[in-house]
């Protein structure tokens, strides 16, 4: 497969318009980013990497970072989590608070909001330090130490997070939460605010299409079978009340962020990151689901 010439094809196709969605302006901190920026980064399971546009430039990778905090937690509580969250489509957006008053304050998933605050809270009572963990975690699958929080957006969060506060409150008062409110938040504030480039997140989801192993030292860190449920979250949940689009469109696993990431990955093929902030409705971004739907359509397979 030349996947040079097939990014070189998308490259010419696709070029971001300030027409194309709005950059998340609910966290004050991330409307300071250029919607313009775009790039795509693809890694292969034989180590061939192809990349264009603005690939080592690093972004917010916001809801991302719920696939590495599920990642963990599933390693280290096992069946017990999924007493706390469900594996369920949810069919309402990231941040709803709906579903919770009807089920018992379980959330559907843990890609939405609610889900991976209990998925942060549960970490927060195994963890001595989940915020160096978290990063040792992140940093570990990429094979690179040149990751961080970024403050400045962890604390715009934290100060306009109005919903993220209500979620978990409610929670708390229907017995799905253990830690304080406030520390729980800062996690999970801190974990969406990790900045990295579409070459890292690539990286990094080889995890979850290369069997469980590190896409570099091939050492296994988790198995196949954590692999394949979290591969399933991914494709039925990694894009809200949009997940139906994206599987019918792209037809891979996949997780987006409000900072305007999408990480895709073909097991045993590839994984692929794009990133161009401008958000549809949905918060997912927009030129990303066009490029990710490109990209299977001029490869012509996809895990369908
Ligand atoms: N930090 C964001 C929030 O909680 C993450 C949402 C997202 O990326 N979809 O609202």
């Amino acid at each position: 497969m030349d996947y040079q010439a097939i990014l070189n094809v998308i490259e010419k196709e696709f070029s971001p318009t300030e027409d194309m969605g709005n950059v998340a302006a609910y966290i004050p901190e991330l409307s300071k980013v250029n919607p313009l920026k775009f790039g795509v980064y693809l890694f292969c399971q034989d180590g061939s990497s192809f990349e264009f546009g603005d690939s080592q430039e690093k972004f917010s990778i916001q809801s991302v970072s719920k696939v590495f905090t599920l990642t963990i937690a599933k390693e280290l509580l096992g069946k017990d989590l999924w007493k706390r969250v469900n594996v369920e489509p949810s069919g309402t957006p990231f941040n709803s608070l709906t579903e919770l008053e009807r089920e018992s304050g379980i959330p559907r998933n843990p890609f939405i909001n609610a889900g991976s605050i209990v998925v942060a809270d549960a970490l927060l009572s195994v963890l001595d330090n989940p915020k160096r963990d978290l990063l040792k975690f992140v940093r570990k699958l990429c094979g690179d130490d040149d990751i961080h929080y970024d403050e400045a957006v962890a604390r715009s969060e934290k100060k306009n997070g109005y919903r993220n506060k209500a979620l978990v409150n409610y929670m708390k008062a229907l017995g799905n939460i253990d830690n304080d409110t406030d520390e729980i938040l800062d996690f999970y504030f801190y974990q969406c605010s990790i900045a990295m480039n579409c070459d890292q997140l690539s990286k990094a989801f080889m995890l979850y299409a290369n069997e469980g192993k590190h896409f570099q030292t091939q050492e296994k860190v988790i198995d196949r079978q954590s692999v394949k449920r979290i591969n399933s979250i991914m494709q039925t949940c990694g894009f809200y009340d949009e997940a139906g689009e994206f599987s019918f469109r792209v037809g891979l696993p996949g997780k987006s962020g409000v900072g305007g990431g999408i990480v895709a990955v073909h097991p045993e093929k590839y994984s692929v990151a794009v990133w161009s902030p401008m958000l549809n409705e949905k918060g997912n971004s927009a030129l990303g689901m066009k490029v990710l739907e490109r990209l299977t359509t001029l490869t012509g397979f996809s895990i369908f």
